[in-house]
């Protein structure tokens, strides 16, 4: 027959919990009354056969050396039954109260399979607490340790207080996870992106996660991660499309990614210029032959076997500045200063060229014939500007410099169209990135340090490339 605890409400039995030992109540007759007053069990008197176990002493070990705590049991509850079974409905009352003002059920499941332990599973606890409290974390270690208090070595008055405090330990734990779960949904990052589906097109332009993840593949291997792991790779990335999609400033982003303003530029320049490097493939001009085939039905007519490249140019306007070297770019003195930017165009919507900056004094005729354009032209070619709808002819060159000249199909009703077909793919890249709205800082026209590309010729090529990856721009039959 099994041996067990005699003491009150202990359900430890010999040989079933493991590192618990069973101890003889002592033969020396003033120690064995100390050890009866402390098990304290009315008109009680134990026998040779008694046992009492190590889950009554301070730091769970008999001591045979009278000055050590040890020496006499000290951890009893001292409940009966019938006593706690009150004092347990007491608790679950109160507790069913607290839990209607609290959202996740499953928790609190968890908590009260835990905390429901009777004398038997709080002198198990004690074994096995300091195992706990070493993987506990955080509130898990206030957890374990209340396990390892639950019920021994109190009085009624104690159990009760200690149950309440649990209680209100237990409301701070949900509220803790609430708040916790409500910081992750603050936190801009890969998993709130995924799982709200109206926040990517606003915050990155781009209309699906798939893209969106298509775009981190390709840049993810050359982004840093850096060594204080303040923003992930994915932050990065979306910070920066972020800056582009809502020309937010940086200050704005520091506050958002919980940075400061200089690591919120500075991640959007490095970024920036990655997806530059990275995202080139998205610029190319088609092959001759594959221009010539997707060439609409209508600019077939017009143009025959000639291809058709339609350009336009945009200005964006820059923040006033007193130093000279940035009045070479201003377009008008009196006004903002501007720079200008010349944008190919397939006949079917895609950009396919995209310039640096020019000063925006610049004519478009001089912006056309310097930017490099023409180097994918051959002599009889069509350019067809939308600025009044001009058309010119490439002309062989004479003197190494390929030369424009104006085409006389200028008023056909075709040109109308393609006119309105310019005005799409510019205007919805335009109104997609509001970076590329408004005035810009100054110094976002200059070649940052470090960097051998201007800042805004970067700004205006990804935007160029990221808008060809959303298809059907426009549609032309
Ligand atoms: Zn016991």
């Amino acid at each position: 027959m099994g041996m067990f605890c005699c003491a009150s409400g202990c359900n430890n039995r010999y040989g079933k919990v493991p590192g618990v030992s069973f101890y003889r109540i002592p033969t020396n007759p003033v120690r064995r009354q100390q050890w009866v007053s402390a098990i304290k069990r009315e008109g009680w008197q134990p026998t040779r056969h008694t046992r009492l176990c190590s889950a009554h002493f301070v730091s769970g070990v008999k001591s045979d050396n009278p000055l050590a705590p040890n020496y006499i049991p000290s951890i009893f509850s001292y409940i009966s039954n019938s006593h706690k079974r009150k004092l347990e409905s007491r608790v679950d009352t109160d507790k069913q109260h607290s839990e209607t003002t609290k959202k996740k059920g499953a928790r609190i499941g968890n908590y009260r399979n835990c905390n429901t332990g009777n004398d038997a599973s709080a002198c198990k606890d004690r074994d096995s607490s300091n195992e706990k409290t070493n993987t506990a974390k955080g509130l898990g270690d206030l957890h374990a340790t209340k396990k390892s208090v639950n019920v021994s070595c109190l009085t009624d008055e104690n159990y009760v207080t200690i149950q309440q405090v649990m209680m209100k330990l237990r409301t701070l734990q949900e509220r803790c996870r609430h708040l916790e779960d409500v910081i992750q949904d603050l936190k801009l990052d890969e998993n709130v992106i995924r799982s709200n589906p109206e926040m990517l097109p606003f915050y990155t332009g781009l209309a699906s996660f798939d893209e969106l993840s298509k775009v981190y593949e390709i840049i993810s291997p050359c982004i840093t991660e850096s060594s204080t792991f303040l923003l992930s790779k994915f932050q990065k990335l979306l910070l920066t499309l972020m800056k582009l999609k809502l020309n937010l400033k940086f200050q704005d982003l520091a506050y958002r990614f919980r940075v400061s303003k200089t690591t919120a530029a500075n991640v959007f320049h490095a970024t920036l210029y990655i997806l530059y490097m990275r995202l080139s493939f998205l610029i190319v001009w088609p092959e001759r032959e594959e221009l010539l085939k997707m060439m609409p039905i209508d600019f077939q007519e017009l143009f025959k076997d000639r291809v058709a490249a339609v350009t336009d140019c945009f200005e964006l306007s820059l923040e006033r500045s007193s130093r000279k070297e940035y009045a070479q770019s201003c377009s008008n003195e009196e006004n903002h200063p501007t720079l200008k930017f010349l944008i190919g165009i397939t006949p079917q919507g895609t950009i396919s060229f995209v310039s640096k900056a020019w000063g925006g004094q610049v004519s478009d005729e001089m912006c056309t014939e310097s930017c490099g354009i023409l180097n994918n032209l051959l002599p009889g070619d069509v350019l067809v500007s939308n600025r009044g709808i001009r058309c010119a002819e490439l002309k062989a060159s004479v003197d190494g410099k390929p030369q424009l000249v104006r085409a006389s199909i200028d008023s056909s009703p075709q040109l109308f169209r393609l006119r309105m077909h310019m005005k799409n793919v510019i205007g919805h890249m335009r109104k997609k990135y509001a970076i590329l709205q408004g005035t810009l800082p100054i110094n976002l026209s200059t070649v940052k340090q470090g960097y051998n590309v201007r800042t805004l010729d970067m700004i205006v090529f990804i935007c160029a490339a990221l808008t060809n990856m959303t298809p059907g721009v426009v549609k032309l039959e």
